[in-house]
């Protein structure tokens, strides 16, 4: 008789398609939806919760989206009642992306009271024009009142997400934003280039030549991120990703550190010791090519091997569930040096590289058998660094993390 949870899969990822409006630049699957649908969806969720709970017992679990946080009360507390009954609480991670405009004391404390213990706010600018160039619906002031919102409600694990290179967006701007950004105190800070994905408004203006792309802006604000968050006490641990080794401050609030309701602090001492405390563990199991449920539409997820894909259709993704079938669109097994290759590359995002001996207990593999020729090609562009016991990239190297990572697929 199998030990219970023996094999069971640890970490899981919940997609919230649902927004306000659509931003100008994103390309993820979600949409502008009416309650009806929500509720459907929050039904379907439900379903497919019960199909895969027997073989789930979350250590991490991430709600993203869309906007989660624009689930109303009702929604939220049916999900988190269903996880209850299915004994999916209790996770030492428990992130939910929050849009600023959406985030209410009664919502933070329903999140809090079931354990919801992170939450990854979308901020993306504090300049004003820039939130209305980049089509999102909060303002600067909502950041602000959002983030003591959370704060009161005792959540001691906040993130903030930034973006970069945004069209219009001088170094002055950027520089503005993120001073102000860490001067908050969040214990994590996340900051990405934008991205161009086709068939979004901001590549369409692109094209029609509305503006330019200016690289070495874009360079050198990457630059001023790892300066400034650096000064600011983040750790870099991942190329786009910054946290702290302890609590961080906030000069409003005198004492924001609850615990959770069975007097435990939720935060348990780093994975790594070059990986600070308040890393996101869910994103560090991706990049170290961990297995993970996937569910809600358009979600992927890898369990034993085999990569699912969730179709990327609401209605069809309820439909599916309402008959008692998950809505996998696509499932893949990997041929593992394959595999380990797309593990390679996911884990040099992480500044902290791969120790040959964690590589090979994950893969099967050792990179210095199989890929030492392209550590060499990091290593004489300047890009890598090899140790007696691991390999990495070097701050250069960071930057170009996607162009390296590419050399290790197979
Ligand atoms: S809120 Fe996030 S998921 Fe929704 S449209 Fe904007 S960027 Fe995309």
């Amino acid at each position: 008789m199998p030990k219970p949870f023996s094999f069971s899969v640890s970490n899981l990822y919940v997609h919230v398609p649902f927004c306000a409006q659509k931003c100008a630049y994103c390309a993820f699957y979600s949409e502008a939806s009416s309650g009806e649908l929500i509720n459907r969806y929050v039904n379907a969720l439900i379903c497919e919760m019960e199909l895969v709970a027997a073989d789930l017992k979350p250590r991490t679990i991430f709600f993203g989206g869309g906007t989660p946080s624009l689930l109303n009360l009702r929604q939220w507390e049916e999900i988190l009642r269903a996880m209850e009954r299915l004994n999916l609480l209790g996770a030492e991670e428990f992130t939910v992306e929050c849009n600023p405009a959406t985030v209410s004391t009664d919502k933070a404390k329903l999140l809090r009271d079931f354990g919801v213990n992170r939450i990854s706010m979308g901020v993306q600018s504090l300049d004003e024009k820039l939130l209305d160039r980049l089509g999102r619906i909060h303002s600067r002031e909502m950041v602000f009142k959002s983030f003591d919102t959370l704060r009161r409600a005792g959540f001691d694990n906040l993130n903030l997400d930034l973006m970069f290179a945004i069209p219009g967006q001088t170094m002055e701007i950027w520089r503005d934003t993120l001073n102000e950004a860490v001067a908050m105190g969040s214990e994590h800070l996340s900051s990405y280039e934008v991205i161009y994905e086709e068939d979004t408004p901001l590549f369409a203006q692109l094209k029609a030549g509305e503006f330019d792309v200016n690289e070495d802006l874009a360079c050198a604000m990457y630059e001023e991120l790892v300066e400034c968050s650096t000064a600011a006490g983040f750790q870099q641990y991942e190329v786009a990703n910054f946290a702290r080794h302890a609590r961080g401050t906030n000069g409003t609030l005198e004492s924001w550190g609850n615990e959770t309701a069975s007097g435990q602090h939720s935060i348990t001492p780093p994975l790594h010791h070059s990986i600070p405390v308040f890393a996101c563990r869910h994103n560090v199991n991706y990049w170290r090519g961990g297995s993970f449920y996937g569910l809600g539409p358009s979600a992927t997820g890898y369990v034993r091997g085999v990569r699912t894909k969730n179709w990327s259709n609401t209605q069809l993704y309820c439909e599916q569930l309402e008959k008692g079938k998950r809505a996998i669109e696509s499932s893949e097994e990997l041929p593992p040096l394959r595999r380990a290759g797309e593990t390679a590359a996911f884990g040099l995002r992480m500044n902290a590289g791969w120790p040959f001996e964690q590589f090979r207990e994950t893969t099967g593999h050792d990179l210095r058998a199989e890929w030492a020729g392209e550590m060499n090609r990091c290593v004489e562009q300047g890009w890598g660094q090899i140790t007696s016991d691991n390999f990495k990239l070097t701050r250069q190297g960071l930057r170009f993390a996607d162009s390296a990572a590419e050399l290790f697929l197979r």
